[in-house]
């Protein structure tokens, strides 16, 4: 058996028939193209005639980009192709593809949380005989505490600053919304979103039986004790965030699995950090590898190397670092 993956464009698969599979990329040029979810560094810039994914992700993934530039892909499926769900973001899937003439399959992960949490079930790895797993968090630093006595320690440091409005940061799409329903569950009174948050809400709100219940802040909104206020990350040391920590003395909090290290906190200039994260940490990526026990892993995205030295020294896989435009075949 022969496994054929390369990273150019997006995760590309050679199928024994010819085909390319192509997953993630900024102008997908596969025979199949499947989309894992709308995330800026996996969404497409130049749509494919059609695309793979989930009815949620193809409708954040037009919210997202302009159809009149990036075109509007038509939805698809094929027979190849599995989804299943990846426990990352809402509509997030994972891409499980038979090579039925070599006799091979292979799990390409996108981003992946096993973590059952809010609307989101964590994905559940099925067996492959090729495993491409992101890594984002690959080294054993990086692990999150349980997610139960995460969320009360969010809650209760919500409920603990309550006099003071506080400015939450996190993706818009993700962290955004698993923070608007903890402030749902504290005792703060008013929930503001910034407008691509909003929007992203709607869509979410439309698609999953959710209610975030958040006001879109404007120019207007003025922020007393007890508010909360979700804001995007990229948006933590803008002047317009600063000009409401002066004049209010909101506190900045910012919420990533980057937060298990200190320099999170002042990189953002925050004043409180959480691990609240929508990935695997390390031991959930060594389950999965475990579970998928495939006969090759390829790994890619953040702590790849490192990974791909764990899954070879201390787990006995065969495992390989995937670099851009560097072609890597494993024969197994
Ligand atoms: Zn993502």
């Amino acid at each position: 058996m022969r496994a054929n993956v390369h990273l150019r464009d997006g995760l590309r698969i050679e199928l024994d028939s010819g085909e390319t599979v192509v997953a993630d990329g900024r102008r997908p040029a596969g025979d199949i193209n499947v989309l894992s979810h709308a995330h800026g560094d996996h969404l497409y810039r130049q749509a494919p005639a059609a695309l793979v994914c989930s009815e949620l992700t193809a409708a954040l993934a037009r919210r997202r980009r302009d159809e009149a530039t990036a075109g509007r892909p038509a939805r698809t499926t094929h027979p190849s192709v599995d989804l299943l769900d990846a426990g990352h973001v809402a509509g997030s899937q994972a891409a499980r593809i038979e090579d039925e003439a070599a006799d091979v399959t292979y799990l390409y992960t996108g981003d992946i949380s096993t973590r059952d949490r809010f609307y989101l079930s964590g994905f559940e790895p099925p067996d492959a005989d090729v495993l491409i797993v992101e890594t984002t968090y690959g080294e054993p630093g990086y692990v999150f505490p349980p997610q139960d006595e995460l969320e009360a320690e969010i809650v209760d440091w919500l409920d603990d600053t309550l006099d003071r409005p506080v400015l939450l940061f996190g993706y818009s799409l993700g962290r955004a919304q698993k923070l608007q329903l903890l402030v749902e569950r504290s005792e703060r009174s008013r929930l503001y979103v910034s407008d691509a948050i909003a929007c992203i809400n709607a869509v979410v709100e439309t698609a999953l039986d959710v209610d975030f219940g958040a006001e879109r802040s404007g120019p207007d909104t003025e922020l007393a004790p007890g508010d909360a206020l979700v804001l995007p990350t990229q948006t933590s040391k803008l002047a317009f965030v600063e000009n409401i920590v002066e004049s209010t003395g909101a506190v900045k909090a910012g919420f990533s699995g980057w937060a298990v290290e200190e320099s999170f906190k002042y990189r953002g200039d925050y004043g409180a950090t959480f691990p609240l994260s929508d990935h695997c940490d390390f031991n959930e990526l060594t389950a999965v590898v475990e579970a998928v026990d495939p006969e090759i892993v390829y790994t890619h995205h953040g702590s790849a190397e490192e990974f791909a030295t764990h899954c070879t020294g201390n787990l006995g896989y065969e495992a390989r670092t995937l670099k851009r435009n560097q072609t890597a075949l494993g024969d197994f």
